[in-house]
């Protein structure tokens, strides 16, 4: 959870800050976009400021679309995984506490039991019976803590077992929360993510990134054709194709329907139309083929679009270059790769 101001006259001072903002830039107030202003008047979430204080300086719309897109990006993708990786964290602590717990337990009853059958053997023999009795209460004594303990250390066991299942549950939906279910690359938000992450290093760093937006050919035809069913395999099989022809650092993400992104670090423009190009031909010279029926079902091909990050910009502008040099794809005949360059070309 986001923690928020400690006193109340903090808190008062940034929902009133976050009022002014908001009135100020013609912001509707819903409690989501209160919700990012207060934290950004908190300064609780710095990078949620860093990137409202970017915007600002651009002189930026705070349109519904991107104040909903600041919301899901920082309030909610920070909240819920920062309760997961709570979560995580507290069970492992539990875990170690639990294992120390078993190891201490047993590590005492061998001891406790080595010196007792040590000191039944001294007395074996002994004449005097009220020693004989001390002994033998002794021994029962420890044969039942011996139980007890061996009862403990099962259970104990048991819920480490346990706490282990738990950690393998959260960590699938930890991935699950990642990844897209059909293809199992990731997904739009973690594509979000990791944009902003890696457009945050090329900055840093003073290095190129590219992205590329690659969309299904006549996809509904497709569809329309071969079946829902059928599509989805491809899906499938585009996926997997996309993600041989790439660098493992390079991030594949289903963007939305039959449309897929990637996100190109470390790779200047030029470079990037070139495995954009790859990934077309090696997808175009796929067969298609229904397995079951051992019919082919003919050549799916990909439009991609290129675009370069410039420094500072916005993600939504980045996508939007890509996004307008694959629909100039689209409308120069399909199966191709247009660079954010040739959209220069064509606006002269
Ligand atoms: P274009 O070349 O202009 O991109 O044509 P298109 O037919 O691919 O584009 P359009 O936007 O008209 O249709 C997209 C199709 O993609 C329609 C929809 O049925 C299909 N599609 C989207 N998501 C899925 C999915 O998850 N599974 C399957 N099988 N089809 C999907
Ligand atoms: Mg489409
Ligand atoms: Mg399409």
């Amino acid at each position: 959870m986001i923690e928020y101001a400690e006193t109340r006259v903090q808190a008062l001072a940034a929902a009133q800050q976050a009022m002014e903002s908001m009135a100020r830039l013609g912001i509707s107030p819903h409690p989501n976009n209160f919700t990012v202003w207060y934290i950004h008047h908190s300064n609780r979430l710095p990078d949620l400021s860093r990137e409202i204080n970017r915007l600002l300086d651009l002189g930026a719309d705070f349109s519904p679309e991107i104040s909903k897109s600041l919301h899901d990006r920082f309030i909610g993708t920070s909240d819920e995984s920062r309760t997961l990786a709570d979560a995580g964290e507290r069970i492992e602590h539990t875990l170690e506490k639990l294992l120390l717990m078993i190891g201490a337990a047993s590590r005492g009853t061998e001891s406790y039991g080595a010196t007792l059958a040590n000191l039944s053997g001294r007395v074996d023999g002994a004449d005097d019976e009220s020693v004989q009795d001390i002994i033998g209460v002794l021994v029962s004594e420890t044969q039942k803590m011996i139980r007890v303990n061996r009862k403990m250390g099962t259970e104990l066991s048991r819920s480490a077992q346990e706490i282990h299942r738990l950690h393998d549950d959260l960590d699938k939906v930890w991935q699950e929360a990642r990844t897209d279910g059909l293809t199992g690359i990731a997904n739009r938000k973690m594509f979000d993510r990791v944009l902003r992450i890696a457009a945050e290093d090329a900055e840093t760093h003073g290095t190129h990134l590219c992205l590329l937006m690659l969309d299904i050919d006549r996809f509904k035809q497709f569809n329309d054709t071969h079946g829902h069913q059928m599509g989805d395999q491809v899906l499938k099989l585009v996926a997997r194709t996309v993600e041989t022809c790439v660098r493992p650092d390079d991030v594949v993400a289903r963007y939305g329907g039959e449309e897929f992104a990637v996100i190109l670090p470390d790779t200047p423009l030029k470079e990037a139309v070139d495995i954009g190009d790859r990934v077309r031909t090696t997808v175009a010279n796929r067969r298609i083929t229904n397995r079951r029926l051992g019919t082919e079902l003919g050549r799916i091909t990909l439009s991609i679009g290129v675009s370069e990050f410039a420094l500072a910009e916005p993600m939504a502008t980045l996508i939007q270059r890509a996004d307008k040099a694959l629909y100039l794809a689209k409308r120069t005949g399909r199966n191709r790769v247009v660079s954010q360059s040739d959209l220069d070309m064509t606006a002269c």
